[in-house]
């Protein structure tokens, strides 16, 4: 170490919501910190589309909160906005291809189903459920809902670690009632500006070194920063292609390599009028609030309008779908959106006033879904592991969050955590 290099109390790896969190705790307790991302903006997963002129926005990323989620709602009031509702109304309808209701399908009768599924570890997700799940048609719509939802199919799904990952996704209300009423880059900008001469952008880590009673971080040969404790605040697929000194990598491999990446497509189309609300099945009038394809695994669609707003169609395209998508073009994507479409809400699907998509598979930066998953072989126990801090070091993620893994409010809550316990223990 050269005699005028700084040594920080603690350097963040990652300037996403989980490390720009932990970033305002060492704030807090006045300590000398410093981030270091590896793109040129903070926000990691959430990033909103922002038109110049009209300050008109799409959300390519995550949008969609609840009022149980009261870490992102304090900071999306902090930041200067409200909660607006999503146009979801308590007797809107679910649909598949074949335009018959889907019954309930959700985290509580997952849960529910997982108790039954979670005997066989060594089983993917996929053969349990074939083994329980007697009715195919209901297999079906079951393992399209688990792709949508988890941005990874079930073949690769460790069921024992997923229905913990349910478990601790405690949600009274529908988790997508409500939205910011501005974009969400707002609350990103909140919180890099508290953190702003301090978050070093555009500086990839590629190295972490346990030297003596420090930790050195690299940024290839170009650079390195000095610290006493160090929060690796970046997805733990994404963590595993970071060197780690001998130690540190004996202590962490299996753990890391316990994850599976999510993959995720998001297109929004946007309509003058919001024709699906007029949806007549059985001869009943009801409201559209999303379509479920089956047979498309991992394709789901949802009105993502707000009460006030534009009307709004979202597809999410999650797990091996989105891997396969992602190789054709973005004309071909979206003729694959409409197509879909246009199958169960005829001809009027097609006539969008525009189009926005966002393809976060295989990110370099950021993991590929709404978060990785612990895969059918990996360590159940992999996520305690990582977020427990340990010889001064602690992991941060959505993946490891104590409550709401894979959801922002799970990113917030786990940076807290991962800085509130570093900093518990002596700085020497
Ligand atoms: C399409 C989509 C829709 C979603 N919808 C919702 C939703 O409606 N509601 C919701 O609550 N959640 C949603 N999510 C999930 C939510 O976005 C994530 O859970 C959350 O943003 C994850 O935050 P994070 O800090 O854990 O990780 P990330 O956002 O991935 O942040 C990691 C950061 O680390 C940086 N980094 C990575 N490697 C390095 C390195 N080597 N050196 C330095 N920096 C590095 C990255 O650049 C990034 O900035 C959605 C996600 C996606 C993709």
């Amino acid at each position: 170490m050269k005699p005028e290099e700084p040594v920080y109390d603690v350097i963040v790896i990652g300037a996403g919501l989980a490390g720009l969190s932990a970033a305002r705790e060492l704030k807090n307790k006045g300590l000398q910190y410093k981030v270091i991302e590896a793109t040129k903006q903070p926000g990691g997963k959430v990033r909103s589309n922002v038109e110049a002129d009209s300050g008109r926005y799409t959300e390519l990323g995550a949008q969609f909160v609840n009022e149980d989620m009261v870490e992102m709602v304090r900071l999306i009031r902090e930041a200067g906005m409200e909660l607006e509702r999503t146009y979801l109304l308590d007797d809107a309808i679910i649909i598949n291809e074949r335009k018959t209701e889907v019954g309930h399908i959700g985290f509580d009768h997952h849960a529910e189903l997982l108790g039954d599924l979670a005997f066989k570890k060594k089983n993917p997700l996929s053969a349990v459920l074939k083994e329980v799940v007697e009715d195919e048609e209901e297999a079906k719509a079951i393992k399209s809902f688990v792709a949508a939802e988890f941005t990874v199919n079930s073949e690769y799904i460790n069921p024992k670690a997923l229905k913990r990952l349910i478990g601790n996704i405690t949600l009274e209300e529908d988790e997508v009632k409500f939205q910011a009423s501005g974009p969400l880059d707002n609350v990103i900008q909140f919180l890099a500006e508290e953190s702003s001469e301090r978050i070093i952008y555009q500086a990839p880590v590629t190295d972490i070194l346990k030297q003596k009673n420090n930790y050195v971080i690299k940024i290839g040969n170009q650079q390195s920063y000095i610290a006493k404790k160090v929060i690796v605040a970046v997805p733990p697929t994404v963590a595993r292609r970071i060197r780690f000194s001998e130690s540190l990598q004996e202590r962490y491999q299996r753990a890391l390599n316990s994850f599976i990446d999510g993959a995720v497509i998001k297109i929004t189309l946007s309509y003058k009028e919001a024709f699906w609300r007029h949806f007549s099945i059985r001869g009943e009038e009801k409201t559209l609030f999303g379509v479920l394809f089956a047979e498309h695994e991992g394709v789901n669609v949802m009105d993502s309008s707000k009460v006030a707003g534009e009307s709004r169609l979202t597809m999410f395209i999650g797990g091996d779908k989105a891997k396969e998508l992602s190789e054709t073009s973005p004309e071909a994507r979206e003729q694959f959106a409409v197509d879909c479409l246009t199958e169960v809400l005829g001809d009027q699907a097609g006539k969008y006033s525009d189009s926005v998509e966002k393809v976060w598979v295989e990110s370099l930066y950021f993991g590929g879904g709404y978060g990785a998953v612990t895969h059918f072989a990996g360590d159940f126990e992999a996520k305690q592991v990582l977020k427990e801090p340990h010889d001064n070091l602690v992991f941060a993620s959505t993946e490891l969050a104590p409550e709401f893994p894979q959801f922002m409010e799970g990113a917030v809550r786990s940076g807290k955590y991962a800085a509130e316990k570093l900093i518990e223990e002596r700085f020497d």
